[in-house]
């Protein structure tokens, strides 16, 4: 069966497309079809790229076992999908077992790239989670010992410690040279960053700087000239000003970050940097539009909140998400132009994955 469909794109003309299986094909005589979607405006798909699939909500983070993290990943991979979300950089496990959604079934789940176990050093993260892995041993660590079949590594660049305040986990040094073994290996560094690792993250070559609420000016220039990204996770920021009171010392310190964040992300558009949304569990799984409206709120036209939630993410990873002929058939129908109102990407029209309509 070969089924017509017209793809009106957020700017530019509108097109006749046709889907046959899993694809789009040129519309030709072929067609035996129609689903009537010129009243839509379609995008190949939303990107949620900073997800933890191995876990249902935060309230999950220390504890769970291999097997209910293996259970948990078909379940929030098919939320995502429902909720028109086609492509998760999913951004680090307790364990490696994170990487078992590589091998799932194509149909039942978005594209992913995946981390393994987060790496820091003993009390550089949530006691238990992820991987120990002190600062003189990283490169021999990633080396011969970290997951990259996934296409990334995720490591804490910073965390708290009791009376001193945040403090960074690894020598900007070792980072660097962390980040060309991970290069070597043809997979991706990502580091979360609350505080000041940010600098020292950029200035290493990481890839993608997770949060980065304290990204300087700077930072934000460097990254956009070397074509890094930049996942700020605001609805997490804003999560964590919630649960730590916002007139704590940690609760003040997210505010500020979020100030900062809100300035930041104007001279991110202006840039032309590379800015991604992530829910990170303080937002559901499949509900990135939610993020979408927050990128717009603190500072990013609707135009770029799109951008941010679907197409750039594609672009980031070298996934060809073009709706055009010889490409997987995915695409996401909207009622109204999300680079006018971004609020319509939380109300998909209809969703099609490899040429299926999801119900
Ligand atoms: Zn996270």
């Amino acid at each position: 069966m070969t089924t017509l469909i017209t793809i009106r794109p957020p700017e530019g003309d509108p097109y006749d497309l046709a889907i046959e299986d899993t694809g789009f094909v040129e519309p030709d005589d072929r067609v035996t079809s129609h689903i009537e979607t010129g009243h839509l405006w379609a995008l190949p798909g939303l990107a949620d790229a900073h997800a933890h699939l191995t876990m249902t909500s935060s309230n999950d983070i220390v504890g769970l076992s291999d097997e209910t993290m293996r259970e948990n990943i078909p379940v929030t991979a098919w939320a995502h999908v429902e909720r028109g979300v086609l492509l998760i950089l999913d951004k680090g496990a307790n364990t490696d077992v994170s990487l078992v959604s590589l091998d799932h079934d194509a149909d039942l789940r978005p594209y992913v790239e995946v981390a393994g176990a987060m790496i820091h050093p003993a009390d550089g993260y949530m006691e238990g989670y992820g991987v120990e892995v002190e600062p003189e041993d990283l490169v021999e660590h990633l080396r011969t010992k970290a997951a990259t079949r996934g296409g990334w590594v995720k490591i804490v660049g910073d965390w708290p410690r009791r009376g001193l305040g945040p403090v960074t986990n690894y020598p900007v040094d070792t980072l660097t040279e962390a980040v060309e073994i991970v290069h070597d290996a043809g997979a991706r560094v990502a580091v979360h960053t609350m505080a000041r690792a940010a600098s020292d993250a950029v200035a290493a070559g990481v890839d993608s700087i997770e949060h980065g609420p304290f990204l300087t000016e700077e930072d934000i220039r460097a990254l956009a000239v070397r074509g890094g990204a930049w996942v700020p996770t605001i609805g997490n920021q804003k999560y964590w000003i919630d649960a730590l009171g916002p007139d704590s010392s940690g609760g003040r310190l997210f505010s500020a970050g979020l100030d900062q964040m809100s300035e930041n992300l104007p001279l991110a558009e202006e840039l032309g940097l590379t800015v991604l949304a992530g829910s990170d569990l303080a937002i559901a799984h499949g509900e990135i539009a939610t993020e979408a409206v927050l990128l717009r709120e603190h500072g990013l036209s609707d135009r770029a909140a799109t951008i941010a939630t679907s197409t750039a993410a594609f672009d980031y990873v070298g996934r060809e998400a073009s709706l055009t002929a010889g490409n997987t058939a995915d695409v996401v129908f909207f009622a109204d132009n999300p680079y006018v109102d971004v609020t319509v990407l939380d109300r998909p029209e209809m969703i099609i994955r490899r040429g299926r309509i999801i119900e």
